[in-house]
């Protein structure tokens, strides 16, 4: 017998702490449920929502707007959004400090559960207590000294993407650009570089996928852990700057890392347009392709929930029944499924956070 709230997902990437910093989520609407977003509790349960990585994020406006700055900006037939300026440290260690506090009084009202193990993960999975790991997008709030990076790994951070797209001291991303290669300029610098070695010395997970292909290519010459591409898609199919090449996933594949399929749709989309009307089948086929350059214990999901505009047919957390519906119907089997929802990212996590 299938279920459609089965198997459980770990999800690799969600923009769900940014509301509470735009003042537009309280815990009690996460709690009870609202008609805005795309996630909340009622939505997570009726989903069969298990958890995923939850972004810390420093807005380029630092919050003074109601929304990003790309809404809307990704629908010409060809596009390369001006990215804004640098964040300075004093001004992103502040917003970052916010989130986390939101983060853990979520954990207090019984939202989620704050996870810095496998063991941890698994054990909110069998309480039905989402499963919550604190991600840095872009590290604008880490020091060059990494003081700031000790300190927030004891307060349960477990995984760093160096730069969101806008430049930081530690590198250069790549721009919300189509159609392009991710070939855009310059990649880590020497402290970006110091930063990889930082996080492999305290088991943080690094993602690459705002990274250039000259970051992304800088990040693989130096890290000792798997590679990671916790939202980022098939340059194949859709060629925005966002996602990766076959080279790219090659190496990935070689560091034995993953990729999380991202449900932004101008990820997704061959034309690059930010329609959220758009046929879910497109999605298994970037999985498909995916899974033909990484195999199949390398992919999983990273939706960007409350972050991106996502398929029409998904549309928030309780939408992944029909994601699911359509890979059986595609013709995955249970065991494949397991790997893809959350299996192959427990598999990545162990060996990145040296359980094993
Ligand atoms: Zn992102």
């Amino acid at each position: 017998m299938t279920n459609t709230t089965s198997p459980i997902i770990f999800d690799g990437h969600n923009d769900f702490l940014l509301r509470f910093y735009r003042n537009s989520l309280t815990i009690t609407a996460a709690l009870e449920g609202t008609d805005t977003g795309q996630m909340d509790l009622p939505r997570a349960k009726a989903g069969g929502f298990g958890g995923g990585f939850y972004a810390l994020y420093v807005p380029g406006d630092l919050g003074n707007e109601a929304r990003s700055s790309f809404e809307g900006k990704m629908n010409q037939p060809t596009y390369d959004i001006p990215l804004p300026e640098e964040v300075e440290w004093n001004d992103a260690i502040k917003v970052v400090l916010s989130e986390v506090a939101t983060f853990k009084k979520l954990e207090k009202a019984g939202f989620l559960t704050g996870c810095t193990s496998t063991k941890d993960i698994l054990a909110a999975f069998e309480h039905g207590v989402i499963a919550g790991v604190l991600h840095m997008e872009g590290a604008e709030a880490i020091d060059a000294d990494f003081a700031t990076l000790e300190v927030l790994y004891a307060a349960g951070l477990r995984s760093i993407g160096p730069v969101w797209s806008r430049p930081t001291q530690f590198g250069h991303g790549v721009p919300f650009r189509y159609p392009s290669t991710g070939d855009t300029g310059p990649g880590l610098t020497e402290l970006g570089k110091k930063l990889v070695t930082e996080c492999n010395r305290l088991g943080i997970m690094l993602d690459v996928s705002h990274l250039n292909e000259k970051g992304f290519d800088d990040l693989a010459a130096i890290t000792n852990a798997p590679i990671v591409a916790t939202h980022s898609n098939a340059h194949a199919i859709c060629p925005h700057a966002r996602n990766l090449t076959d080279r790219q996933l090659a190496v990935i594949a070689e560091s034995d890392g993953m990729v999380g399929l991202n449900f932004a749709v101008a990820f997704l989309r061959p034309d690059g347009q930010q329609d959220v009307n758009m046929d879910i089948e497109l999605m298994l086929r970037h999985l498909d392709h995916l899974m033909e350059t990484l195999g199949e214990n390398r992919v999983g999901l990273g939706s960007d929930f409350d972050g991106a505009d996502i398929p029409e047919t998904i549309k928030d957390l309780s939408g992944l029944t029909r994601l699911r519906e359509a890979m059986r119907q595609h013709g995955y089997s249970e065991d494949l499924m397991a790997k893809l929802c959350h299996g192959n990212w427990i598999r990545v996590l162990k060996k990145t956070w040296k359980e094993m």
